[in-house]
C-alpha cells in the first residue's frame, strides 16, 4: 500500500509543484474539477480591475485602439495557439464553443458540397450534436445529415460519404483520449475534413494542430485555460483554408474594413474572417491573464503529471474497499486518457455532494458518473491522497445516501 510519505514525497519530487502558487485556491479546498471551471489564477484580478478603471474608466472608447482590444481575439487566439500546436494567425479566441462549432461545421459542409454525412460518436458531447442537428435543419437534410457510430467503429464508418469527421479528443464522460492524427489522416485518405472538439485537453494534453494536418477545431476558455466562468472560447482554422472559406455568421468584426461601413460583406484576411461581433473585452483580458499561468510551462512535462496523479488515484482507490464500490469507466491505461477519471455508482450524485461538503469537490455526470478532472499546474499528489481517503469516509459513513441528495441541484 502507498503511504502518505510515498505520496508527500511525490509531491517533493514535481518539477510542477512550483506553479500552483500561481493560483488562488481557498485554503483546505481540494479542487478536482478544473476540467469544469479552472482555477482562479493570481494575474487575473488585477488584470480585470486594471482593464475596468485605467482602460474603460480612464480611457473609455479610446481604448479599442490605446489598449489594443480590437485586436484581442487574434492576440489572445495567438497566446492559445503554442498550447495546442499551431502556428501563428491560425486561432482566434470568440463566442462560445458552440457558436464557433456551428460556424465550422457550416464552413466544412459548404467545402464539401458532394458529400453530405457528418460523422461523430453516439456519447459525443451532446451540445456538439445539437449544433450538427441545428445546421442540418436548417440545412435540410438532402444537403446534411449526422450520423453516429461508436467510438471503437470511428475508423470503419469513415467512408467517401463522409464531409466531416466531428470529435472530441477527449470524451466528457469516460475521459477517453482518441488517436487525433491517426482519425485525421484516415478522414483525410478518404476525402473527408476533421473538426475536433478540444474542450477537455487544451492545456493539459499535448497536441500538434498544424503538424498532424487538422483542418479545424474548436475549444473552451473556462476549463484547463483557467480563463473564468464564460470565458470565450476559441477556434483553430488551418491556414491552407483561409482564403477559400466564408463562414455563416461573417459579421462586422469579422468584415475586412469593419470600420468602413461597406453594405456588403467581405471576409477579412485570414483567420479574421471568422470573426463574428464585439469581443467581450472583460471576459477576453481574464482569460488572456490566466494564460500567463502557462509561461515556461513544458507541456511535456504537464502530461506526464496529470498521467500519474490519475494512476495514484486508481491505484490507491484499487487497494482500497473503493475498489467493491467503484467500477472504473475511464480507460485504465494513462495513455488513453486525458486528465480525469470517471466511475460509475448508483449514488454516484450522493457522493460528489457529500464529498463537496467535506471540502474535495468533483463532478456528477448522468447517468451515474462521478467524475475527477487534474489540473497538474494547481493539484498535488497529496490532493489525491486527501480525495481518496474523503471518498472512503463518505462511503463508509454511509454520507452519500443522505435524503438531502435526492433532489438535484441546477447545474450537477
Ligand atoms: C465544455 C464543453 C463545451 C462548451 O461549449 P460552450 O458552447 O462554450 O458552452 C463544448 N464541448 C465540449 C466537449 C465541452 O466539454
Amino acid at each position: 500500500m502507498i503511504g502518505w510519505d510515498a505520496v508527500a514525497e511525490l509531491d517533493r519530487r514535481d518539477p510542477l509543484s512550483r506553479y500552483r502558487d500561481r493560483f488562488a485556491l481557498p485554503k483546505g479546498l481540494i479542487y478536482l474539477d478544473g476540467n469544469s471551471l479552472g482555477a482562479l489564477p493570481r494575474s487575473v484580478a488585477t488584470r480585470v480591475l486594471d482593464t475596468v478603471h485605467e482602460q474603460w474608466g480612464e480611457e473609455l472608447i479610446g481604448s479599442w485602439n490605446s489598449y489594443g482590444w480590437i485586436d484581442m481575439p487574434l492576440a489572445v487566439g495567438d497566446k492559445i495557439a503554442p498550447l495546442v500546436g499551431a502556428g501563428p494567425g491560425q486561432v482566434i479566441c470568440a463566442d462560445s464553443v458552440s457558436v464557433n462549432l456551428f460556424k465550422l461545421l457550416a464552413v466544412a459542409a459548404a467545402m464539401q458540397s458532394e458529400r453530405r454525412l457528418v460523422l461523430t460518436v453516439s456519447d459525443n458531447f451532446p451540445g456538439d450534436s445539437y449544433i450538427a442537428q441545428g445546421l442540418t435543419r436548417l440545412l435540410g437534410e438532402n444537403r446534411l445529415r449526422l450520423v453516429k457510430t461508436t467510438e471503437a467503429d470511428i475508423a470503419r464508418a469513415i467512408n467517401t460519404q463522409v464531409a466531416v469527421v466531428l470529435l472530441s479528443h477527449v470524451n466528457f464522460r469516460t475521459g477517453r483520449l482518441l488517436p487525433m492524427a491517426d482519425i485525421t489522416a484516415a478522414a483525410h485518405r478518404a476525402g473527408a475534413l476533421v473538426i475536433w472538439d478540444v474542450a477537455h485537453s487544451a492545456g493539459v494534453v499535448p497536441m500538434e494542430l498544424d503538424d498532424w494536418n487538422v483542418d479545424f477545431a474548436v475549444g473552451c476558455g473556462y476549463k484547463f485555460l483557467n480563463g473564468g466562468p464564460g470565458a470565450p472560447a476559441f477556434l483553430y482554422a488551418a491556414a491552407r483554408h483561409h482564403a477559400n472559406v466564408q463562414q455563416p455568421l461573417g459579421g462586422w468584426m469579422g468584415h475586412r474594413e469593419p470600420f468602413a461601413f461597406e453594405p456588403d460583406y467581405a471576409p477579412g484576411k485570414g483567420i479574421r474572417r471568422f470573426l463574428t461581433g464585439t469581443p467581450p473585452i472583460l471576459s477576453m483580458a481574464a482569460l488572456d491573464a490566466a494564460l500567463d499561468s502557462f509561461a515556461g510551462v513544458d507541456l511535456e512535462k504537464l502530461r506526464i503529471k496529470s498521467m500519474a496523479l490519475g494512476k495514484l488515484m486508481v491505484e490507491l482507490v484499487q487497494r482500497t474497499e473503493l475498489a467493491d464500490e467503484l467500477s472504473l469507466v475511464s480507460p485504465a491505461p494513462p495513455q488513453l486518457r486525458g486528465s480525469q477519471l470517471s466511475w460509475s455508482h448508483p449514488q454516484a450524485y450522493g457522493i460528489v455532494q457529500a464529498m463537496i461538503e467535506r471540502g474535495v469537490v468533483a463532478d456528477f455526470r448522468e447517468p451515474d458518473i462521478l467524475r475527477v478532472g487534474f489540473s497538474p499546474l494547481y493539484n498535488s499528489f497529496c490532493d489525491i491522497w486527501e480525495a481518496v481517503e474523503c471518498l472512503r469516509s463518505v462511503i463508509a459513513g454511509g454520507e452519500h445516501l443522505d435524503a438531502r441528495w435526492r433532489h438535484r441541484q441546477r447545474v450537477t
